[in-house]
Order: structure tokens, then C-alpha cells, then sequence
């Protein structure tokens, strides 16, 4: 039987890790190295935190232009510590 591909991917970002789930599903013996977060900036600091921010910042100016919509809304405050 013949030996599989070894295959090491550095980072497991966006780039890294569908790399590395391409690559054993086609039957390589992978090894994905990631020195901090999976997931990399995109999952941990960047797309995903910037698009939750902004849908945040929508419902603030939601709120804040409520009666235009008919609504008085007041007494909301802003809390970003973790739910
Ligand atoms: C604020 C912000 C918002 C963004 N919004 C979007 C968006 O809306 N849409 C979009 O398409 N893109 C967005 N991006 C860009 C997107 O995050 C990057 O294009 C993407 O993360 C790049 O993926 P990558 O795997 O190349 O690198 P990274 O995600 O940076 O992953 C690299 C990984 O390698 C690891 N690593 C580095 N060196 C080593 C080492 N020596 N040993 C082991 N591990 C190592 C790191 O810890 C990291 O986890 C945004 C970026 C930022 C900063």
C-alpha cells in the first residue's frame, strides 16, 4: 500500500484550514499548525467581529430614530462587555 501525502499547513486562517480539510478529504495526512486562534483575523478580529460591531451600531441608530418610525423609545443603554 502506498504511503499517504504528509502535508503540513502553517496557520489556520481563512487560507489555512479549508486548505487543510481540502487536503484530507482528497486523503492526505495533514497537519495544520496554528499559534494563537483557528479561525484566524477573520474569525477572532476581523469579518466576523466588524459585521456583529456594525449590526450593533444599526440597532443603536435604530433606536435612536425610532419616532420617525412612530416609536418613542428611551432608557437603552449600550453594553458590549461578553452576554
Ligand atoms: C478588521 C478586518 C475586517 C475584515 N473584513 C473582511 C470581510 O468582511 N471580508 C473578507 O473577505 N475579508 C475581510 N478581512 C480580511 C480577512 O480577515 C483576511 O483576508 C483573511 O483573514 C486572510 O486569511 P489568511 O488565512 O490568509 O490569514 P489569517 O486569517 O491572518 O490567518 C493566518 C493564521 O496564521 C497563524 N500564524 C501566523 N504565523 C504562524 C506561525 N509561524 N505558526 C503558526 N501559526 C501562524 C496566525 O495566528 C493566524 O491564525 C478583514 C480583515 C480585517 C483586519
Amino acid at each position: 500500500m502506498a504511503d499517504k501525502t504528509r502535508i503540513t499547513i502553517i496557520g489556520g486562517g481563512v487560507g489555512g484550514y479549508p486548505a487543510a480539510i481540502r487536503a484530507a478529504r482528497m486523503g492526505a495526512d495533514v497537519t495544520l499548525i496554528e499559534k494563537d486562534a483557528l479561525g484566524g483575523t477573520c474569525l477572532n478580529w476581523g469579518c466576523i467581529p466588524t459585521k456583529s460591531l456594525l449590526q450593533s451600531a444599526g440597532v443603536i441608530q435604530t433606536l435612536k430614530d425610532s419616532e420617525v418610525f412612530g416609536v418613542k423609545c428611551k432608557g437603552y443603554e449600550v453594553d458590549f462587555g461578553p452576554s
